[in-house]
């Protein structure tokens, strides 16, 4: 009986030896407990559902949408992607909230961006987060709420606020996504 506990006991050892576990630092989750794309808007794949991106101008350079949208009802519950710092929350008057969650992870600084939504009372710029923690609900956008989920790969800066709205002249920089990385190839990686 012994013996074959120190067994499982060296097998589970080792296992957990050659099976690299990624810092908590580096783990990141969905923000929403269920995950489909929201094709009403800007569209789920950084361009328009079909396939367009949002501006191409005349240099070459195009502007892409630089989130996912996800489908989401109002008042759900947004959890933070990772262990963070909320660095930012900013409201506009047509798309609500916006929070930006800071993390250090062994690649540098990443932001992760939620638009539409309503902070929590109680948290402000400042609060510390952790992974799956429930920061913020989901605003009403009537048939158009939806949740903006965007990841940064950088530190704060203006443009880590930018979203689905590219800037509106063509001669505008930087193009996008710039900084910004597919969220879903992201979260797949940093898993
Ligand atoms: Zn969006």
């Amino acid at each position: 009986m012994i013996k074959a506990l120190v067994a499982a006991a060296v097998a589970a050892t080792q296992l957990l030896l050659s099976t690299p576990v990624p810092a908590a630092q580096d783990v990141f989750q969905r923000p929403l407990a269920s995950w489909a794309p929201h094709c009403l808007g800007f569209g789920s794949q950084w361009r328009y559902c079909n396939g367009v991106p949002l501006r191409a101008c005349p240099s070459g350079a195009v502007w892409l949408h630089t989130a996912v949208d996800v489908v989401a009802s109002t008042g759900e519950a947004v959890m933070a992607a990772g262990d963070g710092t909320i660095a930012g929350y900013s409201i506009d008057p047509q798309f609500r909230g916006g929070v930006l969650i800071r993390h250090r992870t062994s690649e540098g600084i990443v932001i992760t961006q939620y638009w539409h939504v309503w902070l929590l009372g109680g948290l402000d710029v400042g609060s510390v987060v952790k992974r799956g923690q429930v920061f913020a609900r989901v605003a009403d956008m009537g048939s158009r709420t939806h949740l903006h989920f965007a990841v940064f790969k950088g530190d704060l800066e203006a443009h880590a606020w930018n979203g689905a709205l590219p800037p509106s002249p063509c001669s505008g920089f930087p193009a996008f996504p710039y900084r910004f990385v597919d969220p879903n190839a992201f979260l797949a990686a940093h898993q």
